[in-house]
């Protein structure tokens, strides 16, 4: 497989990366050696799951399905879904090895320790994501917060802060999925009023559980639909200082090579966008002008070798400025940040 698909793929899946730093960069595009005598076979379960449930006992045994299972961080995801249950840090585990454990908790730890030996991301299993520093619930309804996106909320925020004679930032955010990239930007500008937009219902359900928790709610409008059709009615035409989305982005094709974590559990319909991934760019693209205020901003994140095609797409409008990048820390360029004309035609 070449470095570029490597790479690529590495930066859209990597489930158990963001969650107390855990890092499965290296081998996302590996299929899991599964040890033959545990694959679809849970009578050996049976066999190894302890009689005593001790917090050592039960990180042991889990340790050791997930590494037979071909886990990548098999002791550190054993120990985030055990303080996970029983509602304690990490080092509590080490501080008491020896504590027992309720049988609710322990049968709970081992159907949770099964789902992830199905390769069920770490996140949905504990249902936490971490992103800017704050905590996102997730589950099978949204992708899972990347850290490479938090480079998109942080462009935002910058050029937010140079806009000091507007009372009011508006932003839409195109697939809103978790809610990641509104709620921080509602939480990190204070004169932000935001519009979500996802097609899934199941997304925008989420979103608003996150909307809620960080308190931001009043901030969001939450919107169902197509790209800018559910804005129809808002009065919101030639208002929006930016238009941010981290749309689906991997093409048909390259679906089939994610890791199974990714490939089998996450939205696909947040991954995936045409033969050639750049489907919703375009579309995006294509309908900008209508609510962009001149001068306005449009920040996407993309992938690998997509920046400078996505840059000739906002040529080709002859609207826009001359695009600029953001690389990620493996120098790929990220994020595509293109400024409106201030007067058009
Ligand atoms: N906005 C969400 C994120 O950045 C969801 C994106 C998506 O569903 N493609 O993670």
């Amino acid at each position: 497989m070449s470095k570029r698909y490597c790479n690529y793929i590495s930066n859209r899946v990597s489930p158990g990366f963001s969650l107390h730093s855990l890092s499965n960069h290296k081998k996302t595009h590996t299929s899991p050696i599964l040890s033959p005598q545990y694959e679809n076979n849970t009578d050996s379960l049976k066999n190894t799951f302890p009689d005593k449930y001790t917090i050592s006992s039960l990180v042991h045994w889990a340790s050791k399905l997930l590494q037979e299972h071909g886990i990548d961080s098999p002791s550190l995801d054993a120990e985030v879904i055990l303080s996970h249950l029983l509602v304690c840090k990490r080092i509590d585990l080490y501080i008491h090895p020896d504590q027992p454990v309720e049988e609710t908790v322990a049968m709970r730890y081992k159907k949770s320790i099964q789902r992830r030996s199905q390769r069920v991301p770490l996140q949905y299993i504990t249902n936490h994501a971490e992103f800017m520093s704050l905590e996102f619930f997730v589950d099978e309804r949204v992708l899972i917060p990347r850290p490479e996106t938090e480079l998109l909320v942080e462009a935002v925020i910058k050029k937010a802060q140079i806009l000091t004679r507007e009372n009011e930032i508006v932003i839409v955010d195109i697939g809103v999925g978790s809610g990641n990239i509104a709620v921080t930007l509602a939480k990190k500008i204070d004169n932000a009023r935001i519009f979500a937009i996802d097609i899934s219902p199941d997304a925008l359900a989420v979103a608003k559980i996150n909307a809620q928790r960080h308190d931001v709610f009043s901030k969001i409008t939450f919107l169902c639909g197509d790209i800018f059709q559910p804005l129809e009615g808002c009065e919101i035409e030639s208002k929006v200082n930016f238009i941010v989305s981290n749309p689906p982005y991997i093409s048909s094709n390259e679906f089939h090579d994610l890791q199974k974590e990714v490939r089998d559990f996450e939205p696909y319909g947040a991954l995936v966008s045409g033969q050639d991934g750049l489907q919703m760019f375009k579309r995006i693209i294509a309908n900008t002008h209508t609510w962009l205020k001149p001068g306005g901003f449009v920040i996407f994140e993309a992938g690998e070798k997509q920046a400078r095609k996505i840059a000739m797409l906002f040529d080709e409008t002859r609207c826009f400025k001359k695009a600029a990048f953001i690389k990620d820390y493996q120098h790929i360029s990220r994020i595509v940040i293109a400024q409106m004309e201030e007067c058009r035609g």
